[in-house]
């Protein structure tokens, strides 16, 4: 069968590798000059780093087991993770549940209940229970009102921002559970790195589809999904060069962010509203090359209104200096709504803004500490997954005969994670030529 796809992030590697593994032809395209989507990297200090951070958790299974169906096992690193919250100029350790019970700024009655409502949600097993539960409301009630605007408040509205008080329970939820099953007997939480980068994985996909017969395009993107008679047949490409091209194809899978998939084809009017009613937000980076340590933390959030990023992530708390040339890599990041003053800014304003608030972090800070800095913006990096989400969101089988959806906005409840659009983009790719086949003998 002769499948295109399209995107060449994780989810698109994915259903590549699946599918040129499968004995199909295969034809990957991706618009930006390099694969690995939202888990691409660039080179800092002689190593690679993600252009976004990115780490995995021990429930991560899907991508550990490809990890090690590729001979890439050993590449796999595994850190206790040091999980921080800056309030009013101090941080508190935030990693074990003995640090809950350390965490003044709320009294110690608000203490106990946090770790009892933790408790109970990390336990919880039946997530479809908090279907049409609202998690602000819930966090509010269940955790009380201090709590809720001390910790899960400014932890909400660093997630979701101006989405804040309209994000579903179940995936809040799915945040507890995937902690803890984080988390080794002692109760310390476990964070894993790829040693080298998500490059290594992403490189190793690529020469896996190649060596199967498959192709991966860059700089390619497709300008319209071709369709007669309510069936798929082919892509419209532009290369770098504005050149326009054509290919056919029996299958399509589209891996992109599922609003955008309106602009390439013509969608019955119920599934179209379905794509536009899943909104997204954007991401916002700053990676700072400092010759220093920031902080002993890797994950610090920041709860504090002053501040103009909420979360300062220490990538070289994870992965040792060595892996860039002796440098200390720290991500300010932000995510943020499509009106956000921030997409007209450049890296140097940006920076300038952010800059006099590294202080706090640590009183030592210097701006002759900084080596180098960069930016990173990304307008589709987070759906919003608003209550009663399990209605809302879009199927991966599209109105379309042979053109299949496999987004981000469509890993639920489980945070968005290259964990989860691998595994979409595989299942996807093997249900769409299942089905394919089926359909084939049918007629
Ligand atoms: C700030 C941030 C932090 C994150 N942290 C983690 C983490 O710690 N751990 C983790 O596992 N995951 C993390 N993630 C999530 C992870 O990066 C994503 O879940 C995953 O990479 C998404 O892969 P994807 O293939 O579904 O989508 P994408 O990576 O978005 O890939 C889609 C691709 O389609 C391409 N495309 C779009 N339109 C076209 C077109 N018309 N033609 C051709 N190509 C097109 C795009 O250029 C893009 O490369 C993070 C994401 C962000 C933004």
């Amino acid at each position: 069968m002769r499948v295109g796809i399209i995107g060449g992030g994780v989810g698109g590697l994915g259903a590549a590798y699946e599918l040129a593994k499968g004995g199909h032809h295969v034809d990957l395209y991706e618009r930006a000059p390099f694969l690995g989507g939202l888990a691409s990297t660039f080179n800092v200090g002689g190593g690679r780093l993600e252009r976004f951070y990115h780490h995995l958790f021990l429930s991560d299974h899907t991508i550990i087991g490809l990890l090690q169906e590729l001979g890439l096992g050993d590449r796999l690193i595994w850190k206790e993770s040091t999980v921080g919250f800056y309030y009013r100029g101090r941080i508190y350790p935030f990693s074990t549940p003995m640090d809950l019970l350390r965490f003044t700024p709320v009294g110690l009655v608000d203490r106990v209940r946090m770790g009892l409502v933790t408790l109970y949600l990390q336990r919880v097993k039946n997530w479809q229970k908090f279907e049409g539960v609202n998690a602000a409301s819930f966090m509010r009630k269940w955790m009380g009102r201090r709590n809720y605007d001390v910790v899960w408040g400014p932890l909400l509205h660093g997630k979701f921002t101006v989405y804040k008080d309209e994000i579903g329970m179940p995936w809040l939820w799915s945040k507890f559970a995937t902690r803890v099953s984080s988390r080794d007997r002692s109760f310390r939480e476990k964070l894993g790195y790829i040693q080298g980068s998500w490059g290594v994985l992403v490189d190793e996909l690529e020469r896996r589809i190649h060596e199967l017969g498959g192709q991966t395009h860059t700089s390619a993107t497709v300008t319209r999904i071709l369709v007669e008679d309510g069936r798929v047949r082919g892509l419209a490409l532009q290369g770098a060069d504005g050149s326009q091209s054509q290919k056919a194809f029996d299958l399509v899978i589209a891996t992109i962010p599922s609003f955008t998939l309106p602009r390439l084809v013509d969608l019955p009017q119920d599934y179209l509203a379905r794509l536009q009613a899943v909104e997204y937000e954007g991401a916002i980076a700053v990676i700072w090359v400092l010759k220093r340590q920031l902080s002993p933390i890797y994950w610090l959030n920041i709860s504090d209104p002053d501040i103009p990023f909420l979360l300062v992530l220490e990538q070289t708390n994870l992965v040792p200096p060595k892996e860039y040339g002796g440098k200390h890599i720290v991500y300010t990041a932000n995510y943020v709504p499509r009106e956000d003053r921030r997409w007209g800014m450049d890296a140097r304003a940006i920076v300038a803004e952010y800059l006099p608030h590294l202080k706090k972090i640590n009183s030592e800070f210097d701006e002759s500490w900084i080596e180098e800095y960069y930016l990173h913006k990304e307008p589709a990096a987070q759906p919003i997954m608003k209550v009663n989400y399990l209605q809302r969101m879009p199927a991966t089988r599209t109105p379309v005969a042979g053109l299949w959806l496999a987004s981000m906005s469509q890993v639920y409840p489980e945070d968005r994670g290259t964990n989860y659009s691998l595994r979409l983009g595989m299942e996807v790719a093997r249900q769409a030529v299942a089905e394919a086949k089926g359909q084939g003998a049918a007629q």
